[in-house]
């Protein structure tokens, strides 16, 4: 009922209040489907009104400036503002109509009617009708016509303001449906503007769909990446599991270990305590024990000075399978005065005169030979035995004097026998060389205790037709045997080498094995080029022992000197000389001439000659060293059980018997 009352102006502002909020609601709403067609016709429901507004507004003007009609009247209440337009109607209304309705009707003035009041004209117009004035009083009529007039004019100035009013309303509306219209396109340009980004963002939305659809794709991928990760983070938290357990496992033996190790401190320094006692006692063990050395030494060396410096042992080697066995008888080893359980010293060898025998028709007479050397090896002597006799000797070469042992003999008497062993490499048949030298090894080792460190240094040459030949030349050198010279090892220097010889440092007994295969493979090639040239030859064997005690400033050296001789058979006078047979008295001179000398220099030095012959051989040439005044001498004249060799054993043994005689001056340790 309100909104029927009320004026399709009023329907307007009422919509124009409304719609603006909605309106101006989209610039921040981006909806443009739904404003697009809801717009014009929010538009043309706003205007609408507006219209019907206007032609309301047509008709009531009209109605209120040339027809002032009852009916036109009625609308007003409707046009007129809520404050004026009822009040005037209620008051004015139904009177005025009734008056003007009369007057155009009648067009006669009526009698005048008294001026009312308004506020007095329902007393007269309502309720009754009011009195019909005669005819006659004109007076009343036209007092009434001046009222009604009156009333009219106040009507014409209300309609007047009314109408004013309305048409102020009007230009009002026409204000807004401007501004509503400037809104309007605003919009539009705004439509467009988001239709516009309405498509942008299509595209937009198409391209980020691409990327989505990318990112799904990455996405499955890195989810894989991340079953995967996860697998091994659970595979990662397994051996973190087992290693934190290890962890724990190593923790706790850390904790027993570094209790352990408190009580080992504690230990160690209570040791270290008893370790500094120890090493005070040490210290005066070391000065007890360096005495007792010295005093050890002093009376070695009194023992081999005892013994003799110059000792002959005699060894006679046992009967091959395939020779003659001598008759009994031959060879004999007599006692000495302590009996057989002493050590043998004493040889006796029989020899048949057979021309005596032959002369007279009885049996050859035979002619003992007694020898006596400081020991005698029987034919049953094993390698072991004769080497315990020797190593206090070699051991006197690590405690500074010279040491020399000589192997003298016919060929086939055992000489490189007794000095390198026999054939095949075995250990009890292992000769007096490698014997030596794992000895000098072991005792150096145990002085090593004592403070002394030893070095050893190897060389072994052969003196053949009196040149030297290096046994040891390797690679290309090899078997050639290019041609050495002894010279000084220094202007002043008492000191012998050997040029172009090898001299190597030796440590160990296998290094020493494998010098001695090297010289027997030097010796084999030149036995196939000269005759049985080993036989014929001397071979020095030679060790230079230099020991240091650092502590004590100490130093000592001195040679050993291995020497396997030439065979000192002699040729028989009475063989025709055939060329080879020339070579063989040639080799034989340079043999016996060298033998000789070294019988006679070992006679100069034990009659304290002022002459010592050395260098009338290179044998003694290269021994100087080894055969002076300070060193100490061993022969070994080996002997062949043989009776067809009685004659040379005899000439070895006058030989041996001569140089055991020598005694040579008291020796003297080469100590700085
Ligand atoms: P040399 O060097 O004096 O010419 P060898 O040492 O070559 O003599 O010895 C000649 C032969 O006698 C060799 O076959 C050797 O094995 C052997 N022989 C030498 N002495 C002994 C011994 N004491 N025991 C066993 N066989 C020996
Ligand atoms: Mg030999």
């Amino acid at each position: 009922m309100e909104s029927q009352q009320r004026s399709p102006l009023l329907e307007v502002r009422g919509n124009v209040e409304l719609k603006r909020p909605l309106v101006k609601a989209p610039s921040r709403l981006p909806l443009p489907g739904t404003r697009f067609k809801r717009g014009p016709d929010r538009m043309e429901d706003a205007l609408e009104p507006e219209k019907k507004r206007t032609r309301g507004l047509d008709t009531v003007t009209k109605i209120a400036t040339s027809h002032p009609r009852p009916p036109a009247l009625t609308v007003r209440p409707q046009t007129q503002s809520q404050t004026t337009a009822p009040k005037v109607a209620k008051k004015t209304g139904p009177r005025c109509s009734t008056a003007i309705g009369t007057v155009l009707k009648n067009q006669k003035p009526g009698p005048a009617v008294p001026a009312q009041k308004p506020g007095a004209a329902p007393s007269v117009l309502g309720g009754k009708k009011p009195t019909k004035r005669p005819a006659w009083d004109l007076k009343g009529q036209l007092c009434d016509l001046s009222a009604e007039l009156k009333c009219c004019r106040e009507r014409t100035q209300t309609l007047n303001q009314e109408n004013q009013q309305l048409q102020d309303q009007l230009k009002e509306a026409q204000q807004q449906a401007r501004a509503l219209g400037a809104e309007c396109r605003t919009l539009e340009g705004e439509l467009a503007r988001v239709q516009a980004q309405a498509e942008q963002g299509q595209q937009e939305l198409g391209s980020l769909r691409a990327r989505v659809l990318e990112l799904e794709e990455q996405l499955g991928t890195q989810q894989g990446l991340v079953q995967e990760l996860q697998k091994e983070q659970r595979g990662l938290q397994e051996e973190r599991r087992g290693l934190a357990a290890r962890l724990e496992e190593q923790e706790r033996r850390l904790q027993a270990s570094e209790a352990a190790l408190l009580g080992s401190q504690a230990e160690v320094a209570s040791l270290r305590q008893e370790a500094a006692t120890q090493a005070t006692l040490l210290v005066e063990q070391g000065e007890r024990l360096h005495g007792l050395e010295m005093e050890r030494r002093r009376l070695h060396n009194q023992l081999q000075e005892l013994k003799g410096n110059i000792r002959v042992f005699c060894r006679v080697r046992p009967v091959l399978p395939g020779e003659p066995t001598p008759s009994p008888g031959f060879l004999l080893f007599p006692s000495g005065l302590g009996g057989p359980s002493d050590p043998p010293t004493r040889l006796s060898i029989s020899r048949s005169d057979e021309r005596r025998g032959t002369l007279s028709g009885t049996p050859a007479p035979t002619t003992r030979h007694d020898f006596s050397f400081d020991r005698v090896f029987p034919p049953g002597s094993g390698q072991d035995q004769v080497f315990e006799e020797i190593a206090m000797l070699v051991q006197s070469a690590l405690d500074g004097y010279p040491v020399c042992i000589f192997a003298y003999g016919q060929t086939g008497s055992g000489k490189t026998f007794t000095m390198e062993g026999g054939p095949g490499g075995d250990p009890q048949v292992e000769g007096l060389i490698p014997r030596a030298l794992r000895h000098l090894f072991s005792v150096a080792q145990e002085l090593g205790g004592q403070g002394w460190t030893y070095s050893f240094v190897a060389s072994y040459v052969e003196i053949y037709n009196e040149t030297v030949r290096d046994l040891l030349a390797a690679g290309t050198r090899k078997g050639q045997g290019s041609e050495c010279e002894i010279r000084r090892a220094g202007p002043g220097s008492e000191e012998l080498t050997v040029t172009n010889a090898r001299y190597v440092p030796v440590s160990c007994e296998k290094e020493v094995e494998a010098l001695l295969q090297l010289a027997r493979q030097n010796r084999a090639v030149a036995r196939t080029s000269q005759n049985e040239r080993s036989s014929r030859s001397h071979s020095v064997f030679q060790l230079q022992i230099s020991g240091e005690h650092a502590g004590r400033g100490l130093q000592c050296a001195a040679p050993l000197s291995l020497v396997d001789l030439a065979g000192s058979e002699r040729l028989d006078p009475g063989l025709a000389l055939g060329p080879g047979e020339r070579e063989r008295l040639r080799e034989t001179q340079a043999i016996n001439s060298s033998l000789s000398t070294l019988g006679l220099v070992i006679m100069a030095l034990s009659n304290k000659e002022s002459h010592v012959p050395y260098r009338n051989s290179k044998l003694t040439y290269l021994l100087q060293n080894s055969l002076g005044g300070s060193a100490k001498m061993l022969m070994f004249v080996n002997i062949s059980p043989l009776e067809e060799n009685v004659s040379e054993s005899l000439n070895s043994l006058r030989f041996a018997s001569k140089v055991n005689q020598c005694v040579i001056g008291t020796a003297q340790a080469n100590r700085k």
